[in-house]
């Protein structure tokens, strides 16, 4: 009743100024931006010589400069020497968490404050916007509660620079799977929510959904205790109707899964993606291809904590589980299930959300192009954002310039000269 109210009497407004003649946004003349770069990758093929004509948040034009004439009025940017692509899409990310270098993940559940995971978190997602990312995937708070939800009104509402965000809150465990864990007496607060069985599962799917959830994350198997494997959580049935629950919504599920059962269970379940997959078969990749499951392989994740705990990456032999991940990287490679690029970037430093596509490349080898058109147009056609991740008209104008030529050398990313976000310059 009372939004109702609220709307009625914004249409009294609206209609009285109208009356009265006078100028309302819609009828204020368009912004026009002409972007001139030295090429265009437009999230699929590199352009030389095109330009871009951006009208107030979106693309209106693109093409090579001698058929794309401006309107009057309009300015012109010269990007001499850049290459414009859309904005990057960061497919895995943590803004509540640092890196655990820095403080262990426990502790940072355990004993930092909402407050002060926030305002790190607005640091986070500035860097993460500066270093080229103009939307991410944000897969959890870890014990931040809905935080996330209130991060992503903060920069939608212009109040703190970001990207544009898809959160998916507390995320789901199965009851005991999850940490921290302290003794047996002590029942201390979990990095996710926990929630069991039909009636539970569906409680917890809505209530994240009700507060704020774009995405519902579930850890489909974890260790459940301190220096075992990773085992399946919970049960097929169990995942399953998390994914109709979710689905019904309009809203997608990814499931984090390690094990070759865990990630079976998801991709039957049909979650959109399976984040790392480290102990992957060919047969579960295999598998999630013909179900149109995705990998998010998050390799700079494993190869951050081995460093973590001590590995000289280039001097030592590779601990374990870096060599099983290039087991599973090389059975997902021929099994032709697609990639999204997300690194799980929290766990290492935000803004340099890069690695990730970088390791790929050089240490798992990925074409280049592969991992290009993957930080854009792939993880938007994965994560179904058709309004962003190309340089189209009618797409929002999403978009950044690079020094260099991304497509032969992706570290030209590292070079970020400009930032476009909905039409706007956030970083020149
Ligand atoms: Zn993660």
């Amino acid at each position: 009743m009372r939004i109702l109210g609220a709307s009625a009497i914004l249409l009294l407004v609206v209609s009285s100024q109208l009356a009265l003649g006078q100028s309302t946004p819609s009828t204020l003349p368009p912004t026009s931006l002409l972007l001139r770069p030295a090429a265009v990758f437009d999230g699929e093929t590199l352009h030389a010589g095109w330009v871009v004509l951006i009208e107030n948040d979106k693309i209106k034009a693109v093409g090579p400069s001698a058929q794309l004439t401006a309107p009057a009025g309009a300015r012109t940017l010269e990007l001499p020497g850049l290459t414009l692509l859309p904005g990057l899409i960061e497919g895995h990310s943590h803004m509540l968490l640092h890196p655990y270098n820095e403080t262990p993940w426990n502790d940072q559940v355990l004993l930092e404050s909402s407050a002060l995971r926030v305002a790190r978190a607005t640091a986070h997602a500035r860097r993460t916007l500066e270093a080229g990312f103009t939307t991410a995937r944000d897969l959890g708070s870890e014990g931040a509660g809905y935080a996330d939800v209130g991060l992503k009104q903060a920069i939608d509402q212009g109040l703190i620079p970001g990207p544009r965000l898809l959160v998916a809150t507390r995320a789901l465990v199965a009851t005991g799977s999850y940490g921290p864990k302290l003794s047996a007496e002590v029942d201390v607060p979990q990095g996710a929510q926990e929630a069991d069985g039909v009636d539970g599962i569906i409680r917890a799917v809505r209530e994240q959904i009700g507060k704020g959830a774009d995405i519902i994350k579930v850890y489909a198997d974890y260790r459940w205790g301190a220096g075992e494997p990773s085992r399946p959580t919970f049960s097929q049935e169990e995942l399953t109707l998390i994914v109709q629950t979710a689905r019904s919504t309009g809203r997608p599920v990814v499931a984090h899964a390690s094990t070759p059962e865990g990630m079976r269970r998801a991709a039957l379940a049909g979650v959109q993606t399976i984040e790392h997959g480290d102990a992957g078969t060919l047969e579960v990749f295999k598998l999630m291809k013909q179900r149109g499951v995705a990998l998010c392989p998050t390799v700079a994740a494993g190869d951050a904590i081995s460093q973590y705990r001590g590995w000289r990456k280039g001097q030592d032999p590779e601990p374990e589980r870096l060599v099983q991940k290039r087991l599973s990287m090389k059975a997902a490679k021929q099994s032709g299930v697609e990639l999204a690029i997300g690194g799980d970037v929290g766990v290492f430093t935000h803004g340099d959300n890069l690695r990730e596509a970088e390791q790929l490349i050089q240490d798992f080898g990925l074409p280049t192009l592969q991992v290009l058109r993957g930080l854009t147009s792939t993880n938007a056609r994965l994560f179904q954002l058709p309004d962003r991740g190309r340089i189209q008209p009618g797409l929002l104008a999403d978009l950044i310039a690079v020094s260099g030529d991304p497509t032969q050398d992706i570290k030209a990313l590292r070079q970020v000269r400009l930032v476009v976000k909905g039409g706007v310059i956030v970083k020149q």
